[in-house]
C-alpha cells in the first residue's frame, strides 16, 4: 500500500518508533535528511532510525 500525504489538508505529524516527534507538520526535527530517488524523504532520528517524512522536492524548472 502506498503512503500518500496530502499537504493541503491537516498538518501531519510524524513520530518515530522511539516516540520522538521527527516532523511536527512544519519543521523536520532532524539534522540529517535524505531525499529518496522515488520521491519523498527520510530523516535520521536521534535513535538512528530512518523515518519517512512527507517532503517533496521539485528540481528547479519543473514547478
Ligand atoms: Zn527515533
Amino acid at each position: 500500500m502506498a503512503t500518500v500525504v496530502d499537504l493541503t489538508g491537516e498538518r501531519q505529524r510524524v513520530v518515530c518508533v522511539c516516540n520522538h516527534t521527527i516532523f511536527d507538520g512544519v519543521v523536520i526535527k532532524s539534522r540529517v535528511v535524505r531525499l529518496l530517488p522515488r520521491g519523498g524523504a527520510e530523516a535520521l532520528c536521534r535513535c538512528k532510525a530512518w523515518v519517512a517524512v512527507p517532503v517533496t522536492y521539485a528540481p528547479p524548472g519543473t514547478a
